[in-house]
């Protein structure tokens, strides 16, 4: 049998031993430090997690220029740490949940902030602020296995060298265990998946030309820089 058209190639994350982690989808939670809850409005009370998702294909690479998107005058960095799960599972216990877990990276949930907003203020999906072309850059993975598990640290983002989010993971409103717990309550996870855990406060906009960098401790620095539109 032909295909229609050429198949789109897998999404390949690389490691930091060489090996390449296939990304299957992206869960993205949301308001997961109260800081950042505040500056967007909302109360940071621990009401359940909520989540959104992103197509695999937004993952972009440490180094990349990503194209400033088509229809915003707000497009918003949000510094995360990103957990990749290597085992699947449905109704994790958050006892449970790290065996699931396969290593962890520095991620970027890229965002048109003022699409966002439209659609959370008039109660629509967030899809179009969100889940938007290379809006998805993820570090080097690394496994659980010689890193530990992350729940301490420093994660910290600059743009042209200038410090815009800093905040601790142990700030996170809802623990990597607790957000698998809730996660595969909802959806049967698989390998492959990748977790965007939320972003402190001090999200704000770039412009064409910023270079950012995203520091968390014990994880390989990423780095991107924002281009101008895509033709
Ligand atoms: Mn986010």
């Amino acid at each position: 049998m032909t295909t229609v058209f050429v198949p789109p190639p897998p999404v390949l994350a690389p490691t930091n031993d060489g090996a390449l982690f296939p990304v299957r989808r992206i869960f993205c939670v949301g308001r997961n430090y109260a800081a950042h809850a505040r500056e967007m409005g909302r109360d940071p009370d621990r009401e359940p997690p909520f989540f959104f998702t992103k197509w695999a294909e937004t993952v972009i690479g440490d180094g990349a220029t990503l194209p400033y998107p088509q229809a915003t005058a707000n497009f918003h960095h949000e510094a995360e740490m990103v957990v990749a799960i290597g085992k699947g599972g449905r109704a994790i216990s958050a006892e449970q949940a790290l065996d699931h877990v396969w290593g962890y990276a520095t991620g970027l949930d890229m965002t048109r902030r003022d699409l966002q907003l439209v659609a959370r203020d008039l109660g629509r999906p967030w899809d179009a602020g969100k889940n938007v072309e290379g809006s998805s850059p993820l570090g080097l993975l690394h496994p659980a296995t010689e890193l530990g598990h992350l729940d301490r640290g420093r994660i910290a983002l600059t743009v042209n060298g200038e410090t815009r989010q800093e905040a601790d993971l142990t700030d996170l409103i809802w623990s990597v265990p607790e957000i698998i717990a809730h996660l595969s309550s909802l959806w049967r996870i698989e390998p492959g998946d990748l977790i965007y855990t939320g972003t402190p406060a001090g999200v704000g906009p770039v412009v064409a030309g910023d270079r950012l960098r995203l520091e968390i401790e014990g994880l390989t620095p990423l780095h991107i820089i924002v281009g101008t539109p895509a033709a």
